[in-house]
């Protein structure tokens, strides 16, 4: 007897191969059968006559780390078929942090801030308050370098010497040990980018040895997009680690086309070594508004940043940099969440049309709203051709990930009534965060074709879950764990826009976490059955 039993639909199985006619039976927490089932008996069966019966979707990159503890139902990510997220992208992570640094670390990190306690030293601790708020996704932590480097070296920038190099390289161990799958960098983010590519190798040797993976947020997206590649792939080779590049992409009008170069290094790379990288299918990127200002601002942390900015010889400088910055457009900048209620107005609009309500030049505004938000305000920048995105996303090598920063709007209230409904000062967020994966469909798979029905879901679960190394899951095969999720082709598309991006997409009906449903018939049934999966080295 199976708990569940889907018939009628049609399968793809996740591997890549063509979608088959199949029934899915559920038992427990696992797929207990795939085959012709209709007359088998179950608890419960769901005709999926014209739909599509596929893995559930893993989102490669996020920055849910806090959030998770906050909104643990994670309705953006169920409501568009992700079934597991990775978190600790881009250098960032909360954990490991020592306790005289974490203060600094968490205004560093404040795109991932969700304004509850930082309360974890180790990366442990960390997980366990995950598991205990019992998430409605699957979670893969990656250790962050922002914060590993916080913890031996601090914030100054200087290289890291041998004994802090070592120090490292044992906290790293201590973190795998603990269930990290993984180092990410964010070269871009201090103190991350204070390190040299030696201290990235030497790092990750000890993940190489464990087979877990790197993820990095290159050096560079943009005018030094090359050189960064370069070093990634160097990165990788250097170590034997597994190299996964983060949200690919060439940002600011005169670096457009460049990924045709970039895609074939990797693809030469990739004969002798495992590279993917992951996209998101908008033009737009988002980050802390802060990225805009030099990487020598940051030197000795976000606080002496904001000291840098209250001294006028230093503040004028920055300014300068602000502004000699010609490929910025900033009517195309637009602020997205920021930390007071007294500016929750500018959420949402461009740079330049707060410069004008504040009376400030475009610079300007930007350094007033770091200042006033104490580094706690981010960016939606339009920096992308859409022609690159396209490039990038149907390449084989590519995954999906939303890059989402937070888990928006809380369901309130809880738990009875889970109609989801924005809270009134619901902060601006990009559209990728209710729309990547049902955008990949509609936009690549059904309205362009560049994709396949069957290759698409593959980079959103297959090719995901063997580039993990995840045990029995992201695929629907007997005897692997009942992450699925059915969706209407003819329907499935994303809602979700920059004018109003709180819109859950349309079309996925059933998603499925470990054999019980989060979405049922397209609505959240508030059970939370997420694993926290923790790095097992015999993987
Ligand atoms: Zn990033």
């Amino acid at each position: 007897m199976f708990d569940w039993l889907i018939v009628n639909g049609r399968v793809i199985d996740g591997t890549g191969r063509p979608p088959f006619f199949a029934d899915v039976g559920v038992v427990g927490d696992k797929i207990a059968a795939v085959g012709q089932l209709f007359h088998a008996e179950a608890k419960n069966r769901i005709d999926a006559m014209g739909k599509f019966v596929a893995p559930g979707f893993i989102d490669i990159h996020t920055h849910f780390d806090i959030t998770l503890l906050v909104h643990p139902e994670a309705y953006c990510s169920i409501s568009q078929g992700v079934t597991t997220v990775v978190i600790g992208n881009c250098g960032h992570s909360p954990v490991p942090i020592v306790e005289k640094r974490r203060s600094e670390l968490r205004q560093l990190l404040s795109v991932i801030e969700a304004g509850i306690e930082w309360r974890w030293e180790k990366f442990g601790e960390f997980l366990d308050d995950l598991e205990a708020v019992r998430p409605a996704v699957n979670v893969i932590p990656l250790v962050g370098h922002c914060a590993l480097r916080a913890s031996v070296v601090g914030f100054e920038n200087r290289p890291a010497k041998t004994d802090e190099l070592k120090a490292m390289q044992r906290l790293m161990e201590e973190c795998m040990d603990e269930g990290a799958w993984g180092l990410s960098s964010g070269l871009i983010y201090p103190p991350s980018a204070f390190a040299s590519i030696d201290e990235l190798v030497t790092l990750n040797e000890v993940v190489a040895r464990r087979g877990g993976i790197y993820a990095t947020h290159m050096r560079s997206e943009s005018d030094a997009l090359l050189t960064a590649v370069v070093e990634a792939l160097q990165t990788a080779i250097r170590s034997g680690v597994k190299l996964q590049i983060s949200h690919h992409k060439a940002s600011r009008k005169p670096n457009w086309g460049k990924v045709e170069v970039t895609l074939q290094l990797i693809e030469r790379a990739a004969l002798s070594h495992d590279v993917n990288f992951d996209a998101y299918p908008y033009t737009a990127g988002s980050a802390n508004l802060s990225q805009l200002l030099p990487l020598w601002a940051f030197e000795g942390g976000p606080s002496a940043m904001l000291r840098r900015l209250k001294d006028k010889h230093q503040r004028q400088q920055i300014l300068e940099a602000l502004e000699s910055d010609k490929s910025l457009k900033w009517d195309k900048v637009l602020v997205a969440s920021v930390a007071s209620d007294e500016y929750r107005p500018f959420q949402g609009k461009a740079v330049t049309e707060i410069a004008n309500q504040l009376g400030l030049s475009p610079a300007e505004t930007v350094l007033h709203l770091i200042e006033h938000e104490q580094n706690a305000v981010t960016m939606v920048w339009f920096v992308m051709d859409e022609r690159d995105v396209e490039r990038v996303l149907t390449h084989p090598l590519c995954l999906i990930g939303s890059d989402a920063l937070t888990i928006p709007h809380p369901i309130e209230p809880r738990p009875s009534s889970l109609a989801p409904r924005p809270v009134s000062n619901a902060p601006y967020v990009h559209p990728r965060t209710y729309g990547t994966f049902p955008k990949v469909l509609r936009w690549l798979v059904k309205e362009t074709g560049k994709l396949t029905w069957h290759e698409a879901i593959a980079k959103m679960a297959g090719k995901t879950a063997e580039k993990l190394g995840m045990k029995k899951r992201g695929l629907v095969r007997e005897g692997y764990f009942a992450d699925l999720v059915v969706f209407d082709p003819e329907r499935v598309r994303d809602c979700a826009t920059y004018e109003n991006p709180h819109l859950p997409a349309e079309g996925i009906e059933w998603v499925f976490v470990n054999g019980v449903p989060a979405l049922a018939n397209g609505q959240l049934t508030g059970e939370r059955t997420g694993q926290v999966l923790r790095f097992d080295s015999s993987h």
